[in-house]
């Protein structure tokens, strides 16, 4: 039986909301405003969906509900307990969790139209573990590696390693995983160049409102080699939980199914987290193998972003997103 560290007292996993803010190309397509509501309840915010019956379905007890924020403020409230673990030697887990084109991709990565570039948590989490090292990464005080994957149907693929960006089958699944050699950087900018650079190999699909990446989950490895310690910061942009709703309509699809298998595995294991119980599903599915490091309570803290779309077309969707996040606290 190994030894565990205790959990303490604090949350297995912290559930954030993030709703997306109306933007100019939702008005021009005309979606309207009557779906989801967000609204004070004490100190905090709650969302509400309304029902079928004509009640609201209201979601709660969230650690934060993000409205008509930048991510920098999304960073600061997701990051705030999280990123002094990250820099005392504990794995971090950042995760987006949502429909297609509800912001996930905007969230983790930030946009990236030249000239004009929003920072997103990688980004904003690389600046900040620089300006917090006593010895910054430039000077060597720490080494600070990256790698880049994509689970895509069930398969494995690394978009950076050592040798640099490329696109690589990773056909023996953890095995190659275990043995990933991730690429050493020496700056907070080139880590940032390399991985979205390597973002660009993900699989691409054209879905109705988003053209990229849909299909697949993919996540950024840091590795921060510290004299006491080695810490490492997933970051994990999750595919359109969409599916899981519509696995009615489009079962047939290959896709579909494997990103079901991944995203229940997932809600399995945060689950089995939050609710402390001893034995967690990690082998149920590639997704959460590989995840595995960057989940394990006893050296690993968590935060979801639940990415919800605003508008009364999307309710069932962000209502199923809801209480994914709801389930995981
Ligand atoms: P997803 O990854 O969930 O499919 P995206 O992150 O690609 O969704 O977001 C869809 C579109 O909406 C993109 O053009 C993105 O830049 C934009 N977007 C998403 N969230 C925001 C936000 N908070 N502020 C401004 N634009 C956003
Ligand atoms: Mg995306």
């Amino acid at each position: 039986i190994k030894a565990r560290r205790p959990l303490g007292t604090g949350e297995s996993v912290k559930v954030f909301v993030r709703v997306k803010p109306v933007l100019p190309e939702d008005t021009a397509q005309g979606r309207v405003l009557e779906g989801l509501k967000v609204h004070e309840k004490g100190e905090k915010l709650e969302v509400s969906i309304p029902a079928k019956d004509g009640k609201e379905h209201t979601f709660a007890d969230f650690n934060s509900v993000l409205v008509n924020a930048t991510n920098q403020q999304v960073f600061e409230s997701v990051g705030a307990v999280l990123m002094p673990q990250l820099l005392d030697g504990l794995n971090v887990s950042l995760m987006a969790y949502g429909q297609t084109g509800s912001g996930k991709t905007y969230t983790m990565f930030g946009s990236g139209e030249a000239g004009n570039q929003t920072h997103g948590l990688l980004q904003l989490a690389l600046h900040h573990i620089d300006k917090q090292l006593p010895v910054g990464l430039a000077t060597g005080g720490a080494r600070l590696a990256a790698g880049v994957f994509e689970v895509y149907n069930e398969e494995l693929w690394s978009l950076l390693d050592a040798g640099g960006v490329e696109r690589k089958h990773l056909a023996k699944g953890m095995a190659d995983f275990n043995n990933h050699r991730p690429r050493l950087v020496e700056s907070v900018d080139e880590a940032i160049c390399l991985v979205m650079e390597a973002l660009q190999h993900r699989t691409q699909d054209a879905t109705q409102r988003n053209t990229t990446s849909s299909r697949s989950h993919a996540f950024v490895r840091l590795r921060l080699e510290q004299a006491f310690a080695e810490s490492t910061l997933f970051l994990v942009d999750l595919a359109g939980s969409e599916s899981i709703s519509q696995a009615s309509s489009s079962s047939q699809e290959k896709e579909t199914i494997f990103i079901n298998t991944s995203l229940n595995a997932l809600e399995r294991v945060v689950n089995s987290l939050s609710n402390r119980s001893t034995h967690v599903p990690y082998r149920d599915s590639m997704l959460t193998k590989v995840l595995e490091k960057g989940l394990d309570p006893s050296t690993a803290r968590v935060a979801l972003v639940a990415t919800v779309s605003p508008f009364a077309c999307d309710s069932a969707i962000s209502k199923s997103t809801l209480m994914f996040a709801q389930r995981a606290k």
